[in-house]
């Protein structure tokens, strides 16, 4: 464990494009721009090599660190271990990527089988859920991963057809739905819809098995 100050130091003449917001463990910016000039370690390692081994401006400065003492116990991440996991056999030509399987089978009761343990919680009637489904939808799909319709959608459909407080038709939400069942491949994977309070007034639920 390293706690230097990574990645943006005086000492080597370089500093983050973000600097109020910096990953920790890698030091870079929160954001990694293309097209940034490389301000930071990596970034002008990679442009100007060698430079940035050495505390710059060299050969007129004397060098401290900029390690922050004393240690104590924060500064300790706990991994747990995995247990119950086996490898592949010791064998390069079998131990390769495309060998790798995550299937697994979620749910106890009625159970859904997944191509790798991972869940794509609810994005829901934001216009940032809205204009990305596309990518999200066809792309869990087609990675046999269940992705979750978030809340209130049928609500803020301006297209929605309400009849005595239920939700008869909402073409947003059709549409979220069939998108991924579209493209659902061999069984694997799920939409799922989440529902708050208003959903449920509103039978969302009822709506979107149907
Ligand atoms: S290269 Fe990336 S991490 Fe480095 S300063 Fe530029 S944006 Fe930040």
């Amino acid at each position: 464990m390293s706690l230097t100050k990574i990645n943006a130091s005086a000492a080597t003449l370089s500093k983050n494009r973000t600097e109020g917001a910096i990953n920790t463990l890698s030091g870079m910016c929160a954001t990694c721009v293309d097209g940034c000039i490389g301000m930071c370690e990596i970034g002008k390692s990679a442009y100007r090599g060698h430079e940035v081994i050495y505390p710059q401006p060299f050969g007129i400065i004397t060098a401290a660190c900029e390690k922050i003492y004393p240690v104590d116990l924060s500064h300790f991440t706990i991994l747990g271990g995995v247990v119950g996991a086996w490898g592949i056999e010791t064998d390069s030509d079998r131990a390769i990527f495309s060998n790798v399987n995550l299937e697994r089978t979620v749910c106890k009761n009625n159970p859904i089988k997944v191509k790798m343990p991972i869940i794509i919680p609810g994005l829901g009637s934001t216009a940032i859920a809205k204009n990305n489904w596309e990518g999200l939808a066809i792309g869990a799909a087609l990675s046999g991963i269940p992705l979750t319709i978030g809340e209130n959608v049928c609500g803020m459909d301006p297209d929605a057809e309400f009849v005595k407080g239920k939700v008869k038709h909402s073409p947003d939400l059709e549409w979220r739905v069939k998108l991924y069942k579209k493209w659902q491949r061999d069984g694997y994977g799920a939409i799922i819809v989440q529902a708050n309070v208003e959903d449920t007034t509103l039978g969302v639920h009822e709506y979107a098995i149907s």
